[in-house]
């Protein structure tokens, strides 16, 4: 029984978004009943395959490169790590409040996917609400995140609004709860809408990108690679989606 369940579940987990890792929402929560897509930036072996990046995916607008490698730290700490901790952190509070977790990856370890797929597997998992979880290489001297919002072009038209106010949840949050100050470089105010984005474009619920702090400025640098600072992060991320799902 439990085997035809787990066989199930991994069919059901290639036709939508990837369930990983293994973990059932728990029954109850508020958020019992809603679905939220995670995609966390990046891979852990991009870097193997620079042909396998420079492959060429619609965006939905233009032509854009799969993906790349995502930045570091000067200590050597990797984005696409980063991406994958918070992503996990936030996953582990959703489940506990009931949620079902989609990911466009299931390890810190493979390749890919390609952009465009990252977009279509948060889609066709049917998700509520979307995430795409990354950190900043900006100049050494700038400081803070950024939430990325999309822009109509067509597939995403019918949920720019809802986008937007989740990036403002967001946001509040990511000051208030974090305590981490919105970007000296990237945006207004901590908020950028971007046109050029395949996970943004193609959405079909709503939908932001946050870089969540610079890998390349120091101060920056040692909140990104706190255990600690992550999971206020997540724990700010989780708030907002709560505040978009439930009131
Ligand atoms: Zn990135």
């Amino acid at each position: 029984m439990r085997r035809t369940l787990c066989v199930a579940v991994a069919m059901l987990a290639s036709l939508a978004g990837v369930l990983v890792p293994a973990g059932p929402a728990q029954a109850g929560g508020i958020l019992a009943g809603k679905v939220v897509g995670i995609d966390p930036g990046h891979n852990g072996r991009n870097y193997t395959s620079p042909s396998f990046l420079a492959k060429q995916v619609w965006n939905g607008r233009a032509w854009e490169d799969c993906d790349t490698t995502g930045t570091q730290t000067r200590g050597g700490y990797t984005e696409h790590a980063f991406n994958w901790a918070v992503a996990n952190y936030l996953a582990q509070k959703l489940r506990a409040a009931g949620a079902t977790v989609v990911w466009t990856r299931s390890s810190d370890t493979g390749l890919g996917p390609c952009v465009d797929q990252r977009a279509r597997l948060l889609n066709h998992g049917h998700a509520n609400i979307s995430i795409d979880i990354h950190a900043d290489g900006g100049p050494t001297t700038g400081r803070g995140f950024a939430i990325l919002l999309p822009v109509a072009d067509g597939p995403n038209n019918g949920v720019i609004k809802s986008s937007v106010r989740f990036g403002g949840y967001l946001r509040s949050r990511m000051i208030g709860m974090a305590g981490m100050p919105v970007s000296t470089y990237d945006g207004t105010n901590g908020l950028a809408y971007r046109r050029d984005l395949a996970g943004l474009n193609l959405t079909t619920e709503p939908k932001v990108l946050i870089e969540c702090g610079n890998m390349r400025n120091s101060t920056d640098a040692k909140l990104l690679g706190s255990k600690a600072w992550q999971l206020k992060a997540a724990d700010a991320m989780a708030s907002a989606i709560v505040k978009m799902l439930v009131g």
